[in-house]
Order: structure tokens, then C-alpha cells, then sequence
């Protein structure tokens, strides 16, 4: 029984009694256990500050992203170690633990490259100088410095790599040391990653501490140049946002949370059109990739309701086809949730859901021993109106059909109840119609994404989180923003007007 430690203050320290069980997915056996309980968390976030802060900020954009690219280069070197760990803790099947490990150093490396291309400096100007009076003499400039806090960021159990290095990338790369908190059900992949740049001595002393376990009294210590970053459920999201220490000292949080995302076919796509197949295969991926375990998946299938009877019929067929099981055994394309408390959650999100909506389709005969959950499809025809199915996200292999009249008005209507989600997903080549439900929906959702004839073949997918785009949504999604290129790096920065002689001003920005 491995018993797990954090990285807090340059040492790896154990937590006290009671301690917490990390399980296999697949088994459902005691793997590990780890604690947080009696771990000083004001002088992590002070040793990080005092110490990792100065030494991250000392280096150029291109000397951080020389350390995001040997980080990613460690993740690439130890792939096959990191998913065996990903299968035995979490029961992903290979392909499903290569989205999180890849995309992983995939986002290190991309951010690697944006920063070896902001060179020698350790800070940025924001757009050109600003002549605000008659004179020209005296104007102003935006700058953005990276603030002297700590990032803290509290990581949702089911993207351990991904979720940590692609906050990481953006914290380190702006100049700020981070206290990263995995998901604790799931943090073997997260400690081991870090345990690897260690022993590679990567980064400088105090620029990355690691909790492994509750996040205790974590937060009572933040100050006012900290900045928290949390992926993980909306509740808790509002428990950070309204601690009275983030309160008292307005720290930044951005709250990626959950999200009823969706997925709409237009009234013009064909049976067995290239995007009729586009659309019934993202649907099927993103209901059965990491057992739908994704912040992105599609949980609501809008579709015309002169199409329903064939697109339930072949996502039926194409449900069959799946394989759940042992995700080490060959040709498993389904595993298990991650962990018993995932399954409690997702088995007690589908009772309720058949509450508001019928079973169309439900997986049958899953092993009985471990977290597995049965892939579901639902329909309800109540639209916009429907119950349940707009307001709670079941975070697993679960979907619901909603047919409706294909009109753009209802389609809106229809998305705009989820209360803003990350991602939606439109499937259509007649552009006045899918010109008024992309900009329709896009003040509801982060991300739209577009498949058409012409990209059939080429979209990285619905649920695919691109380095160079947002990811956050609105309302119900936690009102956040991560990621987009350099856009990633300003949430860890301070914009501050700096307002002088034109000429000195132009010797500061250089
Ligand atoms: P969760 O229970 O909210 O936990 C998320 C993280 O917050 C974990 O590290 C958890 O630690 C920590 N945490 C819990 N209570 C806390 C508190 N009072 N103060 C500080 N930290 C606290 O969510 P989850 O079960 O891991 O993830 C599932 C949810 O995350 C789903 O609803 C899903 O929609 C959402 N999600 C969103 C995205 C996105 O990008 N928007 C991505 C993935 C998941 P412990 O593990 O130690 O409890």
C-alpha cells in the first residue's frame, strides 16, 4: 500500500491519521492512501512566495519556457509508466488515459513555444502608448507585470495530467510559482509527474509545491497578490469564491465548473451524409470517451424532430458497439468511472435523470466488481421546458436526445437553458441558419464548435481542448477562462496604467 506524499516547502511530507483511500477504478481495491491532516499550508504558500516567486520571475519568457519544454519532454519520455498508472487508478483504456497524458505535453510544449517567442523580457506591454490629452508629451501605457502571490490551483479528478499542466503551463510561463491540489481520488498520475521533474531538477526550488489530500485550511492563508485557478463541481467552486479570506483580499478565482453541454443537427444535414456520420460519432465519443468523464462531453443531442426516429436508431447501433469492461483487455473501449464515489454520483445522476426523461437505451451485463457505470441515452421531448436535464450535469456516460422544431429561436432557447456551458457543437452547411444559431448561442457557451462537409474529416472534435483557444464558459460553467494562447498567462498578471513623458515611457517598454 503506497502512502502518498505532498511536496510542500522543498520535502516530501505525510500527512496524520485519519487517512483518505485512493482506489482502483477497475477493481475497486485500496491502492493508496494519503492525508493532508497536521501539513503547515500558510508556509507552503509563504515558502512559495519568498522563495519560488523571485526565482520564476527572474527568468525570461524564453528561459520559463525552456523549463515547459523539458517538462513536456518528461511526459513524453515516461508515457507508458504514466498510463499504466492513469489504468490502475483511474480505469481508463489506453486511448482514453493517452487524451489526458498527450494533451498534457501537448499543452506544455505549446506553451513553450509561445513563450520562446516573447524572448528576453520578464514582462509585457500591453498594446502601444495612449495619447489621452491635447499634449503629446505626457501619455499613458498599459503594462503587465506577474503578481507576487502564489497560484493556487485545485485541480477535478478526471484530467490528473492534463488539468495540472495546462494551468501550469499558463502560471509558469506568466511568472508565478503554483501550489497545485490534485483531485485527491485520482492523484497518483499528478504525484507522479511531479516526482519526475523533480528527479530531473527541472524547476527552480519553490516554484511548484504539490498537496496531496484535502485542501484542508488552504485557503485561510491566501493574500492578497494569490490567485486561485479551480476546475471541479460548481458548488465547491462557490464555497472558494465566497471563503471570507478570498473575500476580504478579492483574490482572483476563475471556476471552471460544470456544464450541460450540447449538440445540435440542422435541419438540412442528411441521413448518411459526411456530416450526419460527423455528428452521430461525436455524439457516440463524447458519451463513451473516459466514460464520459469530461468537462466538454455532450450531454444534450439536439436534433429536428422529423430526424429523431433515425438518430436515435443509429446512435443505438453505435452504442452496441461498445465494449465496457476491463480497460486493460484489448478491444474495451468503455471503462470504469473513476473511482466508488464517481459511481455513487453518476448512478444516483441517472435514477434521477430517468425521473424527467425516458430510457431509449441503457448498457446491459457490466462487470459487477469495480466503478462501472452503464452508458445511458435518454430523449425527453419537452424542449426547453424539460426538467433535470437543463439543470444537472450527471458526469458520466450519459445523454439526452431533445427534438425540437430545428427552428434557430427554439435551438437557442434550448441551449441557453443549460445556464451557460464550455462547449457546444452545431452540425450544419446552411449558413444563414447556422449563422443565427452559432452567434445565437455563443453568448451561452465558451466554445463552438462547427462541423461542416468541408471539415468532415478534419475537426480535432467537440471535446477537444486546443492550447490556442479559450476554455471556460459562462453561468453555470464558473464564468471562467483558460487557456487561448497568451491569453492564458494574463489571468496570473497585474494590468497596471502607467501614465508618463512619452519618451521615458518608451525607454521603460523598451
Ligand atoms: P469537486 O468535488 O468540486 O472537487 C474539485 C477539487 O476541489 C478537488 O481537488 C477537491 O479536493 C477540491 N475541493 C473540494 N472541496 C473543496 C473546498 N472546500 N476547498 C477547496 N478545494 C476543495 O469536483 P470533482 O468531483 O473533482 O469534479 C467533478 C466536477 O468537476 C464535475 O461537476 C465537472 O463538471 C467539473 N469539471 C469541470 C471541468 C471544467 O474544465 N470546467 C473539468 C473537469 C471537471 P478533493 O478531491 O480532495 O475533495
Amino acid at each position: 500500500m503506497q502512502n502518498l506524499k505532498s511536496f510542500l516547502c522543498g520535502s516530501w511530507q505525510a500527512g496524520s491519521d485519519p487517512q483518505t483511500d485512493l482506489h482502483s477504478a477497475t477493481s475497486g481495491a485500496v491502492i493508496a492512501q494519503t492525508s493532508s491532516r497536521g501539513l503547515d499550508l500558510g508556509a507552503a504558500l509563504a515558502y512559495g512566495r519568498r522563495v519560488g516567486g523571485p526565482a520564476i520571475r527572474s527568468l525570461t519568457f524564453a528561459q520559463r519556457a525552456d523549463l515547459l519544454g523539458k517538462m513536456s519532454a518528461v511526459i513524453v519520455s515516461h508515457r507508458d509508466e504514466l498510463l499504466d498508472i492513469s489504468e490502475l487508478n483511474m480505469g481508463t483504456t489506453r486511448g482514453d488515459g493517452k487524451f489526458d497524458v498527450d494533451g498534457a505535453a501537448g499543452t506544455l510544449a505549446f506553451y513553450a513555444k509561445l513563450g520562446a517567442g516573447l524572448g528576453d523580457r520578464t514582462w509585457l506591454a500591453d498594446g502601444d502608448q495612449i495619447q489621452f490629452s491635447r499634449s503629446k508629451r505626457f501619455v499613458g501605457q498599459h503594462v503587465l507585470t506577474p503578481r507576487r502571490g502564489i497560484a493556487i490551483h485545485i485541480n477535478a479528478f478526471n484530467f490528473p495530467a492534463w488539468n495540472l499542466c495546462e494551468k501550469l503551463a499558463c502560471a509558469l510561463l506568466a511568472g508565478l510559482p503554483v501550489l497545485a491540489k490534485p483531485g485527491t481520488a485520482t492523484a497518483l498520475v499528478s504525484l507522479r509527474l511531479v516526482q519526475l521533474w523533480q528527479a530531473e531538477n527541472i524547476l527552480p526550488d519553490g516554484v511548484l509545491q504539490l498537496l496531496v489530500g484535502s485542501a484542508g485550511d488552504l485557503l485561510d492563508h491566501v493574500g492578497p497578490q494569490d490567485c486561485i485557478v479551480f476546475t471541479g463541481s460548481g458548488s465547491t467552486g462557490r464555497q472558494i469564491k465566497g471563503h471570507p479570506q478570498v473575500l476580504l483580499y478579492n483574490v482572483p478565482v476563475n471556476v471552471e465548473a460544470d456544464s450541460l453541454n450540447a449538440s445540435v443537427l440542422g435541419p438540412d444535414v442528411l441521413p448518411n451524409s459526411d456530416v450526419w456520420t460527423m455528428f452521430l460519432s461525436e455524439v457516440v465519443r463524447e458519451m463513451t470517451q473516459k466514460a464520459g468523464q469530461k468537462c466538454t462531453a455532450i450531454r444534450r443531442i439536439i436534433v429536428p424532430a422529423e430526424r429523431l426516429d433515425e438518430v436515435r436508431a443509429e446512435l443505438v447501433a453505435r452504442l452496441q458497439d461498445a465494449r465496457i469492461g476491463d480497460p486493460g483487455q484489448q478491444g474495451t473501449s468503455v471503462g470504469p468511472v473513476a473511482g466508488p464515489t464517481q459511481q455513487r454520483d453518476v448512478i444516483a445522476g441517472l435514477d434521477a435523470l430517468a425521473q424527467h426523461a425516458e430510457i431509449v437505451w441503457q448498457a446491459q451485463g457490466l462487470p459487477t466488481q469495480g466503478c462501472y457505470a452503464p452508458p445511458t441515452l435518454f430523449v425527453t421531448t419537452q424542449g426547453a421546458a424539460a426538467r433535470y436535464v437543463h439543470d444537472h450535469e450527471v458526469f458520466g456516460p450519459a445523454a439526452t436526445l431533445l427534438p425540437c422544431s430545428g427552428q434557430a429561436d427554439e435551438v437557442i432557447e434550448i441551449v441557453a437553458r443549460g445556464g451557460g456551458s464550455l462547449a457546444a457543437s452545431v452540425y450544419s452547411d446552411d449558413l444563414p441558419w447556422a449563422q443565427a444559431v452559432v452567434l445565437g448561442i455563443a453568448p451561452y457557451t465558451g466554445r463552438v464548435y462547427w462541423g461542416s462537409a468541408k471539415v468532415f474529416d478534419q475537426g480535432c472534435g467537440h471535446g477537444a481542448v486546443m492550447p490556442a483557444l479559450v476554455h471556460g464558459g459562462p453561468g453555470k460553467a464558473g464564468g471562467g477562462e483558460e487557456l487561448g494562447g497568451e491569453r492564458g498567462l494574463r489571468w496570473y498578471w497585474q494590468r497596471t496604467a502607467i501614465q508618463a513623458d512619452t519618451q521615458l515611457l518608451r525607454g521603460l517598454v523598451g
